[in-house]
């Protein structure tokens, strides 16, 4: 796909919509994170996420979504070594764990999407800073997102925060525009060079999705066909926002 002939400008109109379904989808993220504890199955917390979205009206971006087979669940939980697309089910959360949970709402058409990453009870030094410094690399990354920036100026926001505390971001899996499709362009990597790639205008609206792994860059997946985890076993954090650029500055638009 050409995701740069894929770029769909949105109205301020359609920006409302979006901070519409955006919002289910922040609650469906707090829903979860309220309920997180250890011994709660990632099966369960998908269950909880699923109920919030359609009591408010929306339904799952991610159920059924086209892959190796249609994705069977509401959420991604992700633990630990798994950095994105891991599939709920029977795994039960325990103290010390790293939990990344992505989320998708469809709404009167429009896509939101975010994801958090959250420790279970006490979790170590190392895993605290993992996820502080993903957070953070989310926020500088989204303070480029302006008229007249590039992609690349967001991409390397990021990965200049990730790679200066040693981390890494992978190269496989990227942010995205967002919209009436879960997947538009353009293309925003976790990696880039200020100054390039695509202009940054009114309207566009990007899921900005740092993903930071501990030891490696490198990722491969489980037999499953969805999960994905760190080469080396190592650590992972996920945080992303849907956001838009406006004359005014960046918008979240999957704030609660
Ligand atoms: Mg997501
Ligand atoms: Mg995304």
């Amino acid at each position: 796909m050409s995701w740069e002939r894929n770029i769909v400008l949105k109205t301020p109109a359609e920006l409302e919509v979006m901070r519409k379904a955006g919002r289910i989808n922040a609650m469906a993220l707090a829903e979860v994170a309220k309920n997180v504890r250890p011994g709660i199955t990632t099966g369960q917390l998908d269950k909880i996420a699923e109920q919030l979205i359609r009591d408010h009206g929306g339904t799952p971006a991610f159920l059924n979504y086209p892959g190796p087979y249609p994705y069977p669940a509401t959420l991604n939980t992700s633990v630990n070594e798994e950095l994105v697309h891991g599939l709920p089910g029977k795994r039960e959360l325990r103290e010390g764990d790293i939990l990344s949970v992505d989320c998708g709402t469809v709404y009167e058409g429009f896509v939101g999407d975010s994801a958090f990453s959250m420790g279970i009870g006490e979790v170590s030094a190392e895993a605290q800073k993992l996820m502080d410094v993903t957070q953070e690399s989310l926020r500088l990354g989204i303070a480029q997102m302006i008229p007249g920036n590039h992609v690349g100026d967001v991409s390397a926001a990021v990965q200049e925060h990730v790679e200066a505390h040693g981390y890494h971001v992978p190269r496989e899996y990227t942010g995205h525009g967002v919209g009436r499709k879960m997947h538009e362009g353009p293309q925003v990597p976790n990696y880039g060079v200020r100054g390039q790639g695509i202009l940054l205008r009114p309207g566009m609206t990007i899921a900005l999705e740092p993903m930071v792994l501990v030891g490696t860059h490198r990722t491969r997946v489980l037999k499953d066909q969805w999960t994905v985890v760190s080469a080396d076993g190592s650590l992972t954090a996920h945080f992303e926002h849907s956001v838009a650029v406006t004359e005014d500055g960046p918008l979240v638009l999957t704030a609660v």
